[in-house]
């Protein structure tokens, strides 16, 4: 979005002030002219085109609608496409210790790569098995506060874990796409993607146990995404009540989020099953959305998020049929717009 798309959404009253602000400030000398209409005249007509844009212009700052309108669909559904086949060729799953799930690592560090950042690879072992975290960095551009973002990157062995958990996975990953291309965010933003989730979890906590506490004291938030696409879903928000303090105002801003695009949201406490345990087990505030698994859908649940009752949000969950049919993408793009609106509130504060 452009400065004057951004001012165009402005009320014109705000706008007016705003651009009579600007007529006040005394002109540098090296500065543009500005035209000398009143107020009311620069917010009822636009300026003129710039036919080339001066290579010393600042970027326009990052906007929650901004990363939001960046992340769709077709990106997101050609990374369950690669996860899927990756599972097709290994044994129709991609859990720790396999090939595939070797594979999936390659791939989404592949993708990190090509769009700019560094992959730390953090192995650890799991009985003998040996597994891996990915991490990367996007630099925050002042302070050293760390908003970390993480989703498990393995399936079970019983299917190809496209919903549970290639969602979480392909939504971070077109987050991390966008945001390598944009102005650097306040504070650094990280993206995890977990080994072993499955039957733990155990690549977080490896994550949070080699963090020395200076580390640790720098992650302001963390929040987690397993299964973001279940295909008769339930719009759950974290919501848990032995979360560490500050996760509530990590609930509230994703409600608030959420409400203000006009959507219902429903709380959820998984009492830290997922890749958040360890990190509410370290005081780190936790936040996070979930799509639903086994558990039916309630009538009222039906009622509000136009979803079948009495059957479950994803009754594929940890089963050979969790394959790319099982995802409901427009799901999938609505939460991960989601999270791309409430990470630009927490990292560019
Ligand atoms: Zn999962």
């Amino acid at each position: 979005m452009t400065f004057r798309d951004q001012v165009a959404r402005i009320a014109p009253p705000v706008a007016g002030l705003l651009l009579a602000a600007c007529t006040t400030a005394a002109p540098q000398a090296n500065s543009p002219q500005i035209p000398t209409a009143s107020p009311v005249g620069i917010a009822a007509t636009p300026r003129p085109e710039v036919a080339t844009p001066s290579p010393t212009a600042i970027p326009p700052p990052m906007t929650g609608d901004a990363l939001a309108s960046l992340v769709d669909a077709p990106a997101m559904l050609a990374h369950l496409e690669a996860l899927q086949a990756i599972a097709d060729d290994h044994g129709r799953h991609r859990a720790t210790g396999s090939a595939g799930f070797e594979a999936s690592a390659a791939y989404v560090a592949g993708v990190l790569r090509s769009a700019g950042y560094d992959v730390e690879r953090q192995p650890f072992e799991v009985d003998g098995v040996a597994s891996v975290n990915l991490l990367v960095d996007q630099p925050g551009a002042a302070g050293d506060e760390v908003v970390a973002l993480g989703a498990h990157l393995d399936s079970v062995f019983a299917g190809p874990g496209i919903n549970d958990n290639g969602s979480g996975v392909a939504a971070l990953l077109v987050i991390a796409e966008q945001l390598r291309q944009l102005p650097a965010p306040r504070r650094t933003v990280r993206f995890a993607f977990w080994g072993a989730e499955e039957g733990g979890p155990f690549g977080s906590p490896a994550y949070v146990d080699e963090l020395d506490p200076a580390e640790l004291a720098r992650i302001t938030a963390y929040l987690n995404f397993d299964m973001l696409g279940s295909p008769n879903a339930v719009r759950f928000v974290y919501d848990e009540a032995e979360a560490a303090p500050g996760s509530q105002q990590l609930t509230d801003l994703f409600a608030a989020t959420i409400e203000d695009g006009g959507l219902p949201w429903e709380p959820i406490d998984l009492e830290g099953d997922s890749d958040h345990g360890p990190f509410t087990q370290a005081g780190i505030p936790t936040g996070g959305l979930f799509s639903g698994g086994i558990e039916p859908v309630t009538d009222a649940q039906a009622a509000l998020f136009g979803a079948r009752a009495g059957e479950p949000a994803d009754e594929c969950s940890h089963r050979a049929c969790d394959t790319l049919d099982n995802v409901d993408l427009a799901t999938l793009e609505e939460m991960t717009r989601i999270i791309a609106r409430v990470l630009v509130a927490l990292a560019v504060p």
